[in-house]
């Protein structure tokens, strides 16, 4: 009746489990280091920023936001290589209107010019950024998803149905003749 399909059906699906568990517990972690990250983010100015003569990218941190931002320069001469900086920017994004909005993600673009020596550098910006509030709370869909399902399938085996599916298994507690699944505490214990 249990064929290699249904066998190689049921690995499949445990692999499946397996594999949610393990994003899900990954986006629990991922969703703690933003919201430390986000409450960081209002006191300190943090970037990470990969720079080249002519561009510069970054992800910055800070007034509670995750920043994405490029820069092209015109004139060149910026410093080669990857700089983690802790000072707040010359040009608070902050500061400057929008180009766009949406569902609090936001999109500017601007131009300027830096004069950090005796030639002046004119530079054109992009930057987007989202808030952290929003990050964290989309990272927190899995690992809530995955502890409501344990809470469902633990009151499931208390009231004497199968974890899988829901079946009635008062008459057969071996295994459910619904879906084949072995009830887990018979497994365990
Ligand atoms: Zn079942």
């Amino acid at each position: 009746m249990y064929g290699g399909d249904s066998n190689a059906q049921r690995g499949i699906i445990r692999q499946m489990r397996r594999l949610f568990a393990i994003l899900s517990a990954m986006s629990l972690v991922l969703c703690m280091t933003t919201s430390v990250m986000w409450m960081r983010s209002c006191f300190v100015f943090d970037s990470v920023c990969w720079m080249r003569p002519h561009r510069a990218s970054s992800i910055d941190s800070h007034h509670g936001r995750l920043w994405f931002v490029m820069m092209w320069s015109v004139n060149g001469g910026l410093p080669r290589g990857i700089q983690i900086i802790h000072e707040p920017p010359i040009f608070d994004y902050q500061n400057y209107p929008f180009t766009w909005e949406y569902a609090g993600i936001t999109m500017q673009r601007f131009r300027g010019m830096l004069a950090p020596s005796a030639t002046p550098s004119h530079f054109t910006s992009t930057a987007y950024s989202v808030p952290y509030w929003e990050v964290s709370l989309l990272l927190l869909i899995l690992p809530t998803t995955a502890a409501l399902r344990r809470m469902l399938r633990q009151r499931a085996v208390i009231a004497g149905q199968c974890a899988h599916c829901g079946y009635d298994l008062r008459a057969t507690p071996d295994r459910c003749p619904e879906c084949g699944t072995a009830p887990e505490a018979k497994v365990d214990g």
